[in-house]
């Protein structure tokens, strides 16, 4: 069974309801978990309110070494975690122990780090006068995750919010709880606060509308597809409720004739088929310079035959299966899309005839995809990238732009000039160039159009869970007339 997590202990759910969570690779059911609803929600709201005070005035450097002293634990308990993940959302057991679990503990560490060193700008006193600014955290946040990369998604915000002196409620993704709920439990043994990191179970329209909704949550920081979050953004807007929107992408990938084309294919591979294309940076347009195309092509078609898919627990497994029936479905409904828009299915686009259990999906790849087509504008998701050749640089980058989205983007070439010129062109909040994606907690970056609002990492970040607030004092005794 796996319960809310509030006031520091597990609770069941005021109603008694529960929902079942099963293994995507198997389909089989793997946990109860608690089903939250508005009374929950409010129970883990009133549980952060009350800690708040109390957490926001520790000293900073205090707690930092208390999410520091967390992130030292979840290392110790990383093959628990990593086990728990894989069984949760289908990643590879590999990945989470030596990529999701040591990059969380990266972050904790970072921002444990940077709980004092927050600066805020001073301008110069005038005689008689003294100004300063301060940055204070918000209050209680209501933090809302996808399914995706599970542990990672919640650390991204837990990190930044806790270390700025927040408390948080998280309603973490239906198909992915119990990693969160472990993290919850290690913020309690590292002397995190009892209330300061809550948890509710539950479906977005339950636990999730309850959390937007509660007059003392006072910022929503929500993580998700373009369509929910422009929904939060609207209700959020409405109760002048400060939201954090990080949301879909659709990012092009453009390899230019003088990149050195393995290095191109490998990264290609692994920026639009790694985790199965269910992650936000997923580069699933990939425009090929019209002179590569044949080979390019070929070799990609060539290394995505060879991903294999299988057991997360398998270590020559590359990627898991997609994580739920109701995804599968939806990413295979884009293979038929693109099959009836005539663009060439060049490989995979259905299940692999040696797995009958779970959801997987053969690694797609679609040639002749064109801008007009559904299979270029919206985001699927899942294993599934097309190729589309352009002539010109200027072609390229107005192709790569030609995007409701702005998250990421990617490009191979060794030309230094091309590397500047397109890297400036290029709408997008991050720019990888001749590799595929690279986190790290220093370096921030803009979220930008469909793709949602705010900044990530670097002590950027620490800007969405701080308001500031300017104090003026009088120390000269002048009296201000109203009237002269
Ligand atoms: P989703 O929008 O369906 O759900 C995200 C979260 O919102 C879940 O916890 C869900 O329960 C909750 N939710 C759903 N409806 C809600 C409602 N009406 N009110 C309140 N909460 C609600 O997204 P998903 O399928 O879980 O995740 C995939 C999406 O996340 C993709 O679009 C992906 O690009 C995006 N994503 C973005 C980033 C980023 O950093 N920009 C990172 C990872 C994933």
């Amino acid at each position: 069974m796996i319960n809310h997590f509030i006031d520091g202990k597990g609770v069941e759910s005021i109603s008694g309801r529960t929902f079942l969570s099963e293994n995507p690779a198997t389909g089989e059911t793997i946990a109860e978990v608690a089903r939250g609803d508005a009374e929950d929600v409010d129970r883990a709201v009133r549980s952060a309110d009350a800690a708040f005070l109390d957490w926001s005035r520790v000293a900073p450097a205090e707690r930092g070494k208390l999410i520091y002293k967390l992130a030292d634990l979840l290392m110790e308990r990383r093959e628990e975690f990593a086990r728990a993940e894989s069984e949760d959302s289908g990643k590879t057991y590999r990945s989470n122990l030596n990529i999701d679990v040591p990059f969380c503990a990266d972050f904790f560490r970072y921002y444990a780090g940077a709980a004092d060193k927050l600066r805020t700008p001073v301008p110069n006193n005038e005689p008689g006068i003294h100004r300063y600014a301060v940055r204070e955290p918000y209050g209680v946040i209501g933090a809302i995750a996808p399914w995706n990369f599970p542990l990672v998604m919640a650390t991204l915000k837990l990190s930044a919010a806790l270390a700025c002196g927040n408390t948080v409620v998280m309603k973490m993704a239906e198909q992915t709880p119990a990693t969160v709920t472990m993290l919850a439990e290690l913020a309690i043994e590292a002397g995190i606060p009892a209330g300061v990191f809550n948890v509710v179970h539950g479906f977005g329209n339950e636990a999730g509308q309850a959390l937007v909704q509660h007059p003392k949550v006072k910022k929503i920081a929500f993580t998700g597809s373009s369509a929910i979050g422009k929904l939060l953004g609207e209700q959020c807007g409405r109760m002048t409720k400060p939201a954090l929107l990080e949301m879909g992408g659709k990012s092009a990938n453009i390899i230019f004739a003088d990149a050195d084309v393995e290095m191109a294919v490998n990264g290609a591979l692994q920026a639009s088929l790694g985790n199965n294309g269910q992650f936000c940076l997923a580069a699933s347009r990939i425009l090929v310079e019209e002179s590569i195309v044949p080979r390019f092509t070929e070799a990609l078609v060539e290394r995505a035959r060879s991903i294999r898919l299988g057991d997360p627990f398998d270590a020559s497994t590359n990627c898991g299966p997609i994580i739920s029936q109701k995804q599968f479905e939806r990413v295979t409904g884009y293979v038929e899309v693109g099959k009836s828009e005539n663009a060439r299915l060049l490989t995979g686009g259905k299940r692999p005839d040696h797995l009958k259990k779970g959801y997987f999906l053969e690694p797609t790849v679609f040639g002749e995809m064109t801008p007009d087509m559904r299979i270029w504008r919206e985001e699927i998701f899942g294993p599934v990238v097309g190729i589309t050749p352009f002539r010109s640089e200027d072609e390229a980058i107005a192709l790569a732009n030609d995007c409701d989205y702005g998250l990421g983007a990617y490009f191979w070439a060794k030309d230094v000039d091309r590397v500047h010129r397109v890297s400036a062109a290029l709408d997008a909040g991050l720019v990888f160039v001749n590799m595929p994606a690279y986190m790290t907690p220093i370096m921030p970056a803009g979220i930008r159009n469909m793709s949602g609002t705010g900044q990530n990492f670097g002590l950027e970040a620490l800007e969405n869970y701080t308001k500031l607030k300017g104090v003026y004092i009088n120390y000269s005794g002048r009296i201000f007339p109203w009237l002269k």
